[in-house]
């Protein structure tokens, strides 16, 4: 496969997978490296090198403040975006109020603690009408509901204004775990409570923030306790240039345009596969389709073409299970999802052979017929 660009970060010709991860951006290995050198000192500490550091921290919560519009001072670092989802999901609840609902397509770290769920249409969009039987019936008791800006497998963005809509007479806060948008689309979503990822947007892996405004501060406990980092929802020293980074990320995130996803989405179109998701808005870099053979054998295939894709979550692609989301869709079998970045070239030609080809060797090995 030659039509993709190297990337120093990864080992492929093609990285198609910046849905598990993104590379590095420059400008965050630049702040990583400088915050190691000049922020070592714990930024708790009182004196000149103390302060250093905590001013690194300041700045690198400006700019993820910036980044999704909120108050900086509302930005809780975090080790990434399954603490973020914990701390949310753990946070609010209280005697009174104990249950949580979370759609049928989080992500596992926001299902393992749902209570109650809110099913998918078969476009992959959560069921609007279906969280407001549920809260007709359980709102009194909920704490909080979380439903997720773009789906990781799918790319589907969900309805977060009518979800936004329902929660509103009801009082209960809405938690979005936002981790795919950024360097996709703008982060300007509701929900009082938002999680972030900084390495699905060219951050380290091992960063990540929760956003929570401080009319919740209140009701809110820390599941990391024992410290008043963080305004003591997340005790620990904070992981300085890990923030720094992911700070210089924010600040120069970069935008995918839609042109190589479109070429990608045509093949798998003439390829006879069903796209998931299609008909709904989306990320404009992720396509997974359902091919009529198992996703992961294409992965395999692509993966000695030189090109990194995966079946869907990053979590689930090393077994090959079908994923909750698929199946949540009403759907069945392995997709294969391909997820594209800035550093991903518009025109991939050689890509979209490498697919046809990978296919077709796919379905012969199989036993299907062949593609013309
Ligand atoms: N939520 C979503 C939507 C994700 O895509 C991911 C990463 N696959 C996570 C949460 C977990 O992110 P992290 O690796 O930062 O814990």
């Amino acid at each position: 496969m030659n039509g993709g660009r190297g990337h120093s970060a990864s080992s492929a010709a093609l990285y198609l997978d910046h849905n598990a991860t993104s590379p590095l951006l420059p400008e965050a290995r630049e702040a990583l490296l400088d915050a190691l050198d000049t922020a070592w000192a714990n930024p708790s500490s009182p004196h000149a090198a103390g302060r250093r550091a905590a001013s690194v921290l300041d700045r690198a919560r400006r700019a993820v403040g910036a980044l999704v519009d909120r108050d900086p001072r509302s930005v809780i670092f975090t080790s990434g975006a399954t603490e973020a989802n914990s701390l949310a999901l753990q946070g609010l609840v209280c005697p009174e109020r104990s249950l949580r609902v979370v759609s049928a397509i989080e992500h596992p770290s926001v299902r393992a603690w749902g209570d109650l769920f809110v099913p998918c249409l078969p476009s992959g969009q959560v069921d609007v009408n279906a969280l407001e039987q549920i809260l007709a019936i359980h709102g009194s008791q909920v704490a909080v509901v979380s439903i997720m800006a773009a789906n990781n497998e799918t790319g589907v963005l969900q309805p977060l204004d009518s979800v936004a809509k329902s929660l509103r007479s009801h009082g209960i806060p809405l938690h979005v775990d936002a981790t795919q948008l950024p360097g996709r689309v703008p982060v300007r979503v509701p929900g009082e409570l938002l999680t972030l990822s900084a390495h699905k947007f060219g951050g380290p892996r091992g960063a990540g923030c929760l956003v929570v405004p401080a009319r919740l501060q209140p009701r809110m406990s820390g599941v990391l306790r024992g410290g008043s980092q963080e305004r003591g929802l997340r005790g620990g020293t904070e992981n300085v240039a890990a923030c720094a980074a992911m700070g210089a990320a924010a600040a120069a995130v970069r935008t995918v345009s839609p042109a190589s996803r479109d070429a990608l989405e045509a093949a798998c179109r003439e390829l006879g596969a069903v796209v998931l998701g299609a008909g709904v808005p989306r990320l404009p870099n992720t396509v997974t389709a359902l091919f009529d053979v198992p996703g992961d054998l294409l992965v395999m295939g692509l993966d000695l073409q030189g090109i990194a894709a995966s079946t869907g979550s990053a979590c689930s692609s090393g077994a090959a299970q079908e994923s909750h989301v698929v199946t949540a869709m009403g759907q069945s079998g392995v997709p294969l999802r391909l997820s594209t970045g800035w550093d991903t070239p518009t025109q991939i030609p050689g890509a979209v052979s490498a697919l046809r080809a990978v296919v077709a060797r796919t379905r012969a090995a199989v036993g299907e017929e062949p593609c013309a």
